[in-house]
């Protein structure tokens, strides 16, 4: 096919994703929703936490997205982020944990509690619960 192009998400520990047949992904940048198809403009682009949306010719897959950034280039998207899961593989019952776990640190008056880390982790926590559901 002509009208696709390639996909690859890079974490730390390596490509967590990749795919050769993508017809349109939509990301969500700092400046708002993105969505990519071949022959983009090249691009580089910030990140939020939350969803990239891949759309194939037969369907679309989610993943969840830390925070990170992304390069278009005109055949080939690298997605760099710190933690991605395609949406299938999320395991929600550890990610309620973590959510229990961020949110009874935000509820304590602990004074060495760290505030920040645990919002952070409820962020995540609450991310990937709701891309689980967006399959
Ligand atoms: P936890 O406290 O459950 O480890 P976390 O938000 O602290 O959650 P991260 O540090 O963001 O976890 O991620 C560590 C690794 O575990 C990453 O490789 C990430 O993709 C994976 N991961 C974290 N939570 C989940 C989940 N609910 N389902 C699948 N993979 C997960």
């Amino acid at each position: 096919m002509d009208n696709v192009f390639s996909l690859n998400v890079v974490t730390p520990n390596g490509s967590v994703y990749e795919r050769e047949d993508v017809v349109l992904a939509v990301l969500k940048t700092t400046a708002g929703e993105l969505g990519v198809m071949k022959g983009h403009i090249p691009t580089v682009a910030a990140l939020n936490m939350g969803y990239v949306k891949v759309s194939l010719d037969n369907g679309s897959e989610y993943l969840a997205v830390s925070d990170g950034f992304v390069e278009i280039r005109q055949q080939k998207v690298s997605i760099i982020v710190q933690t991605a899961e395609p949406a299938n593989e999320i395991d929600v019952a550890r990610a309620e944990l973590a959510k229990s776990r961020a949110e009874s640190h935000l509820n304590s008056d602990d004074e060495n509690s760290d505030i920040e880390r645990a919002k952070r982790a409820l962020a995540r926590a609450n991310n990937r619960i709701r891309v689980a559901n967006l399959v």
